[in-house]
């Protein structure tokens, strides 16, 4: 094939080659063959006029021959098919021969037919796109604007002016001058982009608020792009809802844990913050119910009350303890709000809640730093003046006392000034330990503020001395543990405490009066010179005092023979003398005859008391031997107290036994008389030790019995001999009744118990007479002596 077929054949135009001095048809192209119909061998040698089939053809061929040049007509081909082609052809001369032409058709059908298309396609287009909400615009590949619908120049308000002189370049800046500036790049590139074939579209804003969609559609036929439609959708309301959605979606994505159920209660949706709340994903709880939530921590009547306020309300607010999945529980806030239909129908719950473990905490950290001293944890003054108020309503219905004791710490200012804040707070919260170490459970130690403290006891004794003696001896453990060094960082400091203390007993006691004496009472002790315990009742500060000095003096007491022994006869039922209790007295210098009821207890605390009861025996044991050699006295018994610590000692058999010995006394003489309370400690031990001393010959009274807590159980384990009942019974015997069941009672006891029995403290003959019908077979009492010096003593035995 030559290279002149090949160009040939690549045009898209009708090419044939027609040899002038026949008429014949030398050479056809592809595009001729193609729309022609002819095969090209049947082209080849053919006539011209067996395929022109127009008079134009003719009159075409004399012009072109005749001017020996090109020509040009409209004229028509008959298809092999016998079809009419109409083209519009030029014919040029080929060579130098000049009987050579080629002639170039293309059919005028074609662009017709596309004319015809397109106005076929956009009278359908505007029949159908009417009906359309998008206002649709068709133009042409030159921009000229082939149709339009009926919303489209409503949509833009297209002037009538501009309709009807179907303006187009008019109608393009009415569009550009509508939507707002910077957008009218949008117009032109959908204008002149021709091909662009994206499905994308732009967003027009309109001066007037509205928001158009444009989207621009080329419209083909096969290959070629003849044009484009422009859609226009106005979504100005779409935006709206659109941008309401946002907010939704914004707003359910908050902070606050959302639930939306349906009528049923059935869990429809969940935002995220509900999942990081409860533990539970959106999936898990869909379709059940918020009752997986529930806590158990409130009644149905609680549930009531919030369902009510949903129904007749519309809403619910308030705290809740719910569960979450961790089986953990939490207190929300939750607010419940009930959706209704335009019906009036609850179609929906919305509940909507924030975690408030925080703010609950933060609550309760509130209440505790409103009550308790953040640096030391302890109480402070509002929960101390708060326990003091039924502190004092307690000890007016028990009859207990109980004492405030102020503590201010000595020299603490310095402390700050010199070391700094920071180690004066280390030594207030070491302090604070001490203090707490110094007191019983049902203590309070409290700090007031600064270095001051308080620390409130309770139950102390009835007795108001008593109760000072208590208090005391707290104080000084206190001045005691305080005044041990401290380390604080890396400085060893010593600190001493003045302590102020007053007692209260009743509860009109106002708790500021009572403030102000303790704190009177602790600068007096800052004026005595520091590290020291002030009472503010000078009556307490006497009791106190004295027991202060008298310590100091006890301690030489056995040293310098102060002590004496009193005796105290004990009679029969014939009122025959049978033995005597020694009772001891402490004959002072100054103070004259002092009452073991003042020192006992206090050589008890301070263990003078071991040596003293040695004393006692030895002199008892001393005088037992003495009334060994007169008949008056060889009989009787010499009862002895012992107080439970001396009996406790683990050498006191041995130390009796050893006395005995040394005396060469009968033990059956001598008579130990522990007091009841002796067995509310080691009841084994004291069991024990009864037993040994039984073995040895010794005899044992039950002192000051009644008064405490003895079973019968132990009663009959302990080799009793003799059960005293205690003198409180017997003052009242006479107008007690109760009294005097208990006495009958205890005598019945005795005697079952095979125990002898002796009624102390008997001071008339009444007593003496209503003992004696009850079985009481021995007395004791100011009837028949007061415990009088041995002299005396034996000379009552004479009358
Ligand atoms: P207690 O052993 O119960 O002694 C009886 C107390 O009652 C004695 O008081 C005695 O003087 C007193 N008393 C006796 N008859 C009557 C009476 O008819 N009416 C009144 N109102 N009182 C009467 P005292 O001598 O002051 O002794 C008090 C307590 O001191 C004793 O009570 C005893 O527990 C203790 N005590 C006395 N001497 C010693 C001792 O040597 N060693 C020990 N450990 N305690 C002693
Ligand atoms: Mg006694
Ligand atoms: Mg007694």
């Amino acid at each position: 094939m030559d290279a002149s077929r090949l160009l040939l054949d690549a045009s898209g135009e009708i090419l044939i080659l027609v040899d002038t001095r026949t008429m014949t048809i030398r050479e056809a192209n592809h595009t001729a063959v193609r729309l022609l119909g002819y095969t090209r061998e049947a082209l080849l040698g053919m006539h011209v006029i067996d395929i022109e089939c127009a008079l134009s053809d003719l009159f075409f061929w004399d012009e072109v021959l005749g001017q020996q040049g090109s020509g040009e007509t409209e004229g028509a081909y008959r298809c092999a098919d016998g079809s009419i082609l109409r083209v519009l052809k030029v014919a040029l001369p080929v060579g130098e021969g000049k009987n050579l032409y080629v002639v170039r058709s293309n059919p005028v059908e074609q662009r017709k037919r596309l004319e015809d298309e397109i106005l076929e396609m956009s009278s359908r287009l505007s029949a159908t796109l009417e009906a359309t909400g998008d206002g649709i615009l068709l133009i042409d590949s030159e921009n000229a604007i082939l149709n339009m619908n009926f919303r489209f120049s409503q949509m833009w308000a297209l002037p009538k002016i501009l309709l009807d002189s179907r303006d187009d370049g008019g109608i393009f800046d009415y569009l550009a001058g509508q939507i707002k500036p910077g957008q009218s790049g949008i117009l032109i590139s959908a204008l002149h982009n021709l091909d662009a074939d994206d499905n994308s579209f732009d967003t027009l804003q309109l001066h007037d608020g509205r928001v158009f969609e444009l989207r621009s559609l080329p419209v083909r036929t096969g290959q070629r792009i003849i044009g484009r439609v422009h859609y226009y959708r106005d979504v100005t309301e779409q935006k709206k809802v659109e941008e309401k959605l946002r907010i939704a979606a914004f707003a359910f994505e908050s902070q606050e844990g959302m639930l939306v159920t349906d009528a049923k209660m059935q869990i429809l949706q969940a935002n995220r913050a509900f999942s990081q709340i409860t533990g539970y994903t959106g999936a898990e709880i869909l379709g059940k119910t918020p009752n997986i939530l529930s806590s158990g921590r409130h009644d149905a009547q609680f549930y009531q009350h919030m369902w009510t306020a949903i129904n007749s309300d519309g809403a619910w607010e308030g705290e809740i303890w719910n569960k979450r999945k961790s089986g953990e529980i939490y207190p929300e806030l939750l607010t419940i709000t009930a959706i209704k239909n335009q019906d009036g129908v609850v179609s929906n719950y919305v509940a909507t809640f924030r975690d408030i473990t925080k703010s609950k905490a933060a609550e309760e950290e509130i209440k505790y730093l409103g009550l308790y001293d953040a640096l030391t944890g302890l109480p402070n003054r509002r929960l101390l003046a708060d326990r003091l108020q039924q502190a004092l309503a307690a000890s007016s219905r028990s009859g207990h006392e109980g004492a405030l004791l102020f503590i201010d710490l000595d020299n603490f200012k310095t402390l700050n000034d010199t070391l700094g804040h920071d180690i004066g707070d280390i030594l207030l919260q070491q302090v604070a330990q001490r203090l707490s170490s110094c007191v019983r459970e049902g203590d309070s130690v409290a700090r007031m503020g600064g270095d001051e403290f308080v620390v409130m006891l309770e139950e102390l004794s009835h007795d108001p001395l008593d109760a000072a003696a208590q208090t005391e001896a707290v104080g000084h453990k206190i001045l005691n543990t305080l005044s041990q060094p401290y380390q604080l960082s890396k400085y060893q400091y010593h600190s001493t405490p003045s302590i102020g203390a007053t007692l209260f007993n009743d509860k009109h006691d106002a708790i500021d009066e009572l403030f102000k004496q303790a704190d009177i009472a602790m600068y007096q002790a800052k004026q005595a010179g520091r590290n020291a315990l002030r009472f503010f009742d000078p009556k307490m500060q006497e009791v106190i005092n004295n027991r202060a000095v008298l310590e100091g003096e006890l301690h030489r007491a056995l040293d310098n023979q102060q002590f004496q022994l009193y005796y105290q006869i004990q009679v029969d039922s014939m009122l025959c003398p049978v033995g005597a209790e020694a009772l001891i007295r402490w004959i002072h210098p100054e103070r004259g005859l002092v009452s073991p009821a003042q020192f006992i207890p206090l050589s008890e605390e301070t263990g003078h008391i071991l040596a003293i009861g040695q004393w006692v025996l030895e002199t008892a044991c001393a005088q037992l031997k003495a009334w060994e050699s007169s008949p008056l006295t060889n009989t009787l018994t010499l009862s002895l107290n012992v107080s439970a610590k001396q009996f406790l000692q683990r050498n006191f058999v041995e130390q009796v036994h050893d006395t005995i010995e040394r005396f060469e006394i009968n033990p059956k003489l001598l008579k130990l008389e522990p007091t009841e309370s002796l067995l509310m400690d080691d009841i084994e031990g004291v069991i024990i030790t009864m037993n040994s001393l039984k073995e040895i010959g010794v005899q044992f009274a039950l002192d000051d019995f009644g008064t405490g807590y003895s079973s019968l159980q132990y009663l009959k384990r302990l080799p009793l001999d003799q059960l005293k009942i205690d003198q409180s019974f017997v003052f009242n015997l006479a107008t007690d009744s109760s009294d005097l069941a208990i006495v009958r009672t205890i005598i019945a006891m005795a005697h079952s118990l095979n125990l002898g029995v002796i009624a102390e403290g008997v001071e008339t003959e009444q007593q003496r007479q209503l003992l004696l019908d009850i079985g009481c077979t021995h007395f004791q009492g100011y009837l028949f002596s007061k415990p009088v010096p041995v002299g005396q003593f034996e000379e009552l035995l004479k009358l």
